[in-house]
């Protein structure tokens, strides 16, 4: 096999899943699944977190959500959380999901006979119906809303000012309603119960990532190492000739590349594991490869792994200066996936 190899382990999914729960007593924990499950597999997560007891399920488009459908059969609900956009309806009907309408437009394309959220904005300005319009728009609703949601900007940033001005503006356009509300993503669990309310949306938290700093940690990667050369001081490795050995050099050269979401701004940064023994990659990442310094380790390794017990998705995040949201959701299709699960 000279792919990497990419192990999902379903059981701390399912162990987040109920952290977050537990977190949120007062509440009911839904999931959100969008992005085939933040990149891990649509099918394969769902179900587990089904399994585990999961009853409320949020994906950002109709399509996801009809595969959704599929994976999990007739009993849960699916919200979409982009609403209802033209052409979906009967995506929508047949799937039987709950499009969050998240514009005065959405709401007029929406028929009677389909249950529906509400997504408001208050504050974000990404989507949601306006505060402005919410009288006019909320005497137009197609019905009772089965939810209604919003989304908090810096929820990760327990501090910052605006957690507490949407929550404002969340409850002067939802109080008294006596609808089911949503507000809480993984972030907004962790600000504490005046943010639960009736239903949280957990993503990052269910996957091992900041801000749910107790997380299990749920990915391992781990990349065989394709060949091992000798260098001496003064040669030069990879694309562009960038790096240049200091020292006699031992260069391994390992199964994966910026084609497989190992983005290039990791050249020069990436740290790699031999168990618990660290290695520099060195020189450009390339499409396929990465070459990594292993001098320092006593023997040749068969594999290298760039996410493990040592470095989870944040800290490998952090060396490519993104988010561990985008390390997830960029893992290539050509690793040899497997899902570790007891239960
Ligand atoms: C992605 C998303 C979530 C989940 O957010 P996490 O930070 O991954 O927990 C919840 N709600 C909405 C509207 C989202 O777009």
């Amino acid at each position: 096999m000279g792919t990497g190899r990419l192990t999902i382990d379903l059981d701390a999914v399912q162990r987040n899943w109920r952290a977050l729960a537990a977190l949120a007593p007062g509440a009911e924990a839904g999931a959100v699944v969008k992005a085939g499950a933040y990149g891990l597999g649509l099918a394969p997560v769902a179900t587990a977190l089904a399994r585990a007891g999961a009853r409320s399920f949020f994906v950002a488009y109709a399509e996801e959500g009809a595969a959704l459908r599929a994976a999990l059969g007739p009993g849960p609900d699916i919200h979409v959380l982009t609403g209802h956009m033209e052409g979906d309806t009967e995506t929508i009907r047949q799937a039987r999901l709950i499009p969050a309408l998240s514009s005065p437009d959405q709401v007029a394309r929406h028929p009677e006979d389909l249950p529906f959220a509400v997504q408001l904005c208050t504050g974000m300005n990404r989507l949601g119906i306006r505060e402005g319009d919410w009288t006019a728009v909320r005497a137009a609703l197609p019905g009772t809303p089965a939810l209604v949601m919003s989304h908090l900007a810096c929820a990760d940033e327990p501090d910052h000012p605006m957690n507490a001005d949407q929550l404002a503006a969340f409850r002067r356009m939802t109080d008294g309603a006596g609808w089911r509300r949503s507000l809480a993503a993984t972030g907004g669990i962790l600000l504490g119960r005046d943010y639960h309310f009736d239903i949280t949306r957990p993503g990052i938290g269910l996957y091992g990532g900041a801000p749910f700093a107790a997380a299990a940690p749920v990915v391992t990667l781990s990349l065989p190492v394709v060949q091992v050369r000798s260098i001496s001081a003064g040669e030069t490795v990879g694309y562009a000739a960038a790096w240049t050995a200091a020292r006699p050099t031992r260069i391994a050269t390992v199964a994966a590349g910026y084609a497989d979401g190992l983005i290039r701004a990791l050249s020069g940064r990436a740290t790699l594991w031999h168990g618990m023994s660290p290695c520099t990659a060195v020189g450009r990442i390339s499409m396929d490869l990465i070459t990594v310094d292993i001098t320092d380790l006593p023997d040749t390794p068969g594999a290298l792994d760039i996410l493990c017990p040592a470095q989870g998705i944040d800290a490998l995040a952090g060396q490519a200066g993104t988010i561990g949201y985008e390390i997830l959701t960029a893992l290539g299709a050509r690793y040899t996936r497997s899902y570790r699960q007891a239960s």
